[in-house]
């Protein structure tokens, strides 16, 4: 029912029960900012163009505002003219997904694999090398840049 080879393996993966969670949503309300915890405990969804982390173009890591899990690096962000932050690949193990069937579409969620924190959604029309443009909310993500070498 979906394009997306890879999404029955990780709806399986989902098939853990969020309320499992170790923080309560009274800690997750503490934790975040109200617009944080709408995208990331209510899967909400920013509005496009509003995340600073669109034109952030540095080097670095670009982790889960929840729980500060690396998820994505910045050689894999590319400018999807979308309004929100892109990117063709996340870290290894640092995702899971689960099929979306809200709006009346069939899309495919894309969490944090560690909080469960909803991050955006994935579609199948990306760039190389991997096809997939993976359609995150900027305020759910935090960037941590690079650090310069040391010698
Ligand atoms: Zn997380």
């Amino acid at each position: 029912m979906t394009s997306l080879r890879e999404s029955r393996e990780g709806a399986e993966a989902l098939a853990e029960d969020p309320s499992q969670e170790s923080e309560t949503d009274a800690e997750w309300r503490a934790q975040l900012t109200p617009q944080q915890y709408e995208i990331l405990r209510q899967q909400g969804t920013e509005r496009p163009g509003s995340s600073p982390l669109l034109n952030e173009h540095r080097k670095g890591i670009f982790a889960c505002a929840g729980c500060d899990l690396p998820l994505f690096s910045s050689e894999t962000k590319f400018e999807s003219g979308t309004g929100w932050p892109s990117f063709y690949q996340p870290l290894e193990n640092a995702v899971g997904k689960t099929e979306d069937r809200t709006l009346g579409m069939l899309r495919t969620e894309i969490h944090c694999r560690r909080c469960g924190g909803h991050l955006g959604h994935v579609f199948d029309d990306g760039p190389k090398p991997t096809g997939l443009r993976y359609c995150m909310d900027g305020f759910a993500l935090v960037f941590h840049p690079a650090t310069p070498s040391a010698t």
